[in-house]
C-alpha cells in the first residue's frame, strides 16, 4: 500500500474501546469496518463509575490515581452527555481495618495535580474548583445536617450530603466522611452518543451481528484476513491494520494468530433497585475488603429512586472462580460455562433474585431504610479482562504484538482516549495519518448531537436491553 492511501482498518469489538477508537478514528477520516458480534453498541459490562482519582481503590499505586484522574477529565470532555456530574462519599465502616486518615495523603495529591491541570488548561476544570476536589465532614457535622431539609438539585457538598446523613446508619461508621468529586458515568448514554456519531459516518460500517471466527496474518497483498459470520455464512475480507478490541475475550483474537499474551478475567454483577425515596443522593462507597463478606458497597444513584447496587463479596458481585487466568496453552483464560451461560444466554431466576436480595440486605446494613427497597430488573452484569499477571491493575490502555496489530487492554472506560492516542501514533508511524492529529478531541460529528436526540437513543437502549428507562437518565447533567 502506498503511504497516501487510505489505510483500511478492522475494529474487532463494539465495546466502549471498539466503538471510541471507531470513532476516532473514523472522524480523522480514516476507513473502519467494525465487526460487534452483538446487536449494539457498548453492550459490556455495566460501567457506572468514572474513576476520576481512583479513590475506590486503596490498594492501588498513586501513579495510577493520577493516570485515571487525567484520563477521567479526558473522558468527561469528550462524552459530556454520559457523564452523571454528581460526587461520591466515602465512608470506612466502624470493623474495617483502615482509617479515612490514610486516605488524606492521596486525595491531596490529586488535589494538587488537578490544580495542575488547571493551570495547564483551563478546561480541564470538570470536576469542579480543585480547593473543592474534596471535603471532610465530622460526626457533628453531619448531625446538624440532618435537621436541614433535603434538596432535590444540591448546589455544594453540604447540600449533598444531607441524604446521606440523614440515612446513614453513622454509628456504624468512622469518621471524618469524604466527599470526592468522582462522578458516575452513564453506560447507556455513552452508548448512544457512539451510536448516534457513528451512523453518521459513511467511512465507517458498523457490521452488527457478525462475529470474527478467524484471523490470519499476511493473506494476499493485505496485512489481515477477517472471517467472519453473519446470518449463518461465511465470508472473508481483507484489512490493513487490525484493531482488536474484544473485551474479555480478545485473548480468543490472539489465540486465533498464535499470539501469546498474559491476562486476566473476570465475571462481575451489579444489581438494580428500586426504593420509594426521591431524595437526591450521591453515589455512596462503604468500604471493605474485597473478596470477604465485608466487601466494599457500592451505592450508585438514577433518578426517579433506582439505584445500582455492588457488594464486593462472593455472594453479591464476585464470584467463586469468577476470576480466572490465561495460560502457557491459550491468551484466553478460560471463564466456566456457569458465566459464559448468563452472558449468552440468561441468568436463572432464582439466581437473580438470591444476589439481588443479598445486595439490598447489605446496603440496608449501612442504609436501615433501604431494607424497603425492591429488585426490579435482570442484574447488570459481565466479564472483564485485566492484562499482565497483577489483578490489582486498573490503568491500562493497548499493546501492540505487531506494527499492524494493536490489541485494546482497557480496564476502566476513562482509559479509552490514552488508547486512542496510542493507537493514532501508531498509525502516524505507519504513514496512515498525520502527525498534526495526534491528540485531537474535538470532533463536528459529536459535538453537534442534540441532547434529546442522546436521551432518545439511551432510553430505546433501554427498553431493548430490558432495563428501566430511568437508567437512560442521570441525577445531574452537564
Ligand atoms: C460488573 C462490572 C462493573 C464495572 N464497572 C465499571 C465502572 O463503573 N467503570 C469503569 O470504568 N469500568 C467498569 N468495569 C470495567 C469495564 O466495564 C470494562 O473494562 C470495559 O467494558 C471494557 O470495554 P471493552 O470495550 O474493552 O470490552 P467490552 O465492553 O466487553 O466489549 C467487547 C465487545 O467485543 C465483542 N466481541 C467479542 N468477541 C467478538 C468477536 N469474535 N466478533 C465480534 N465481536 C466480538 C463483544 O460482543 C463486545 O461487545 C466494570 C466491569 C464489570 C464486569
Amino acid at each position: 500500500m502506498k503511504k497516501d492511501e487510505k489505510a483500511k482498518i478492522a475494529v474487532v469489538g463494539g465495546g466502549i474501546a471498539g466503538s471510541t477508537i471507531a470513532l476516532y478514528l473514523s472522524e480523522l477520516g480514516l476507513d473502519i469496518t467494525l465487526f460487534e458480534k452483538g446487536p449494539s453498541l457498548v453492550n459490556g459490562p455495566p460501567i457506572c463509575h468514572l474513576h476520576a482519582g481512583g479513590n475506590l481503590y486503596r490498594e492501588i499505586s498513586d501513579e495510577q490515581c493520577i493516570t485515571l484522574l487525567k484520563e477521567s477529565i479526558d473522558l468527561v470532555k469528550f462524552y459530556p452527555d454520559a457523564v452523571d456530574y454528581r460526587p461520591t462519599v466515602i465512608a470506612v465502616p466502624l470493623d474495617d481495618a483502615g482509617k479515612p486518615q490514610e486516605m488524606y495523603r492521596r486525595l491531596n495529591r490529586l488535589k494538587q495535580e488537578y490544580a495542575r491541570l488547571i493551570e495547564d488548561d483551563s478546561s480541564n476544570a470538570v470536576l469542579g474548583r480543585s480547593s473543592e476536589y474534596y471535603k471532610l465532614y465530622e460526626c457533628a457535622e453531619l448531625e446538624s445536617l440532618k435537621e436541614k431539609k433535603g434538596v432535590k438539585k444540591p448546589k455544594n457538598a453540604d447540600e449533598w450530603m444531607i441524604a446521606v446523613a440523614k440515612h446513614l446508619d453513622l454509628e456504624k461508621l468512622q469518621f471524618p466522611l469524604i466527599l470526592v468529586q468522582e462522578y458516575g458515568l452513564n453506560l447507556f448514554r455513552l452508548a448512544s452518543v457512539a451510536s448516534l456519531t457513528l451512523r453518521q459516518k459513511e467511512n465507517c460500517e458498523l457490521l452488527f451481528k457478525h462475529k470474527v471466527t478467524n484471523l490470519q496474518k499476511n493473506c494476499g497483498n493485505n496485512k489481515w484476513c477477517v472471517s467472519y459470520d453473519f446470518e449463518g455464512k461465511s465470508e472473508i475480507e481483507s484489512f490493513d491494520f487490525l484493531i482488536n478490541a474484544a473485551g474479555f475475550r480478545t485473548g480468543n483474537l490472539d489465540d486465533m494468530l498464535g499470539y501469546k499474551r498474559e491476562r486476566f478475567v473476570e465475571f462481575k454483577a451489579a444489581y438494580v433497585s428500586q426504593w420509594e425515596n426521591y431524595e437526591t443522593w450521591p453515589e455512596v462507597v462503604f468500604f471493605g475488603e474485597r473478596g470477604t463478606p465485608k466487601g466494599m458497597a457500592q451505592f450508585t444513584p438514577y433518578p426517579g429512586g433506582y439505584f445500582q447496587l455492588h457488594g464486593m463479596t462472593k455472594s453479591i458481585t464476585l464470584f467463586d472462580e469468577g476470576l480466572v487466568k490465561s495460560s502457557d496453552k491459550s491468551a484466553q483464560p478460560e471463564l466456566d460455562t456457569k458465566f459464559l451461560d448468563k452472558i449468552e444466554k440468561r441468568w436463572k431466576d432464582e439466581d437473580a433474585k438470591q444476589r439481588g436480595k443479598l445486595a439490598v440486605d447489605y446496603l440496608s446494613s449501612y442504609i436501615p431504610e433501604f431494607e424497603g427497597a425492591k429488585v426490579c430488573a435482570k442484574p447488570l452484569f459481565g466479564a472483564q479482562q485485566i492484562p499482565g499477571n497483577d489483578d490489582s491493575l486498573r490503568a491500562s490502555n493497548v499493546s501492540f504484538e505487531d506494527e499492524f496489530y494493536a490489541r485494546c487492554e482497557i480496564v476502566k472506560a476513562s482509559s479509552v482516549l490514552s488508547m486512542a492516542d496510542r493507537i493514532t501514533q501508531q498509525l502516524i508511524y505507519l504513514g496512515y495519518v498525520e502527525e498534526k492529529m495526534l491528540g485531537k478531541r474535538n470532533f463536528t460529528t459529536m459535538k453537534a448531537l442534540k441532547t434529546e436526540d442522546i436521551t432518545d437513543c439511551a432510553e430505546s437502549l433501554c427498553t431493548d436491553r430490558n432495563y428501566p428507562l430511568c437508567l437512560a437518565h442521570t441525577v445531574v447533567s452537564s
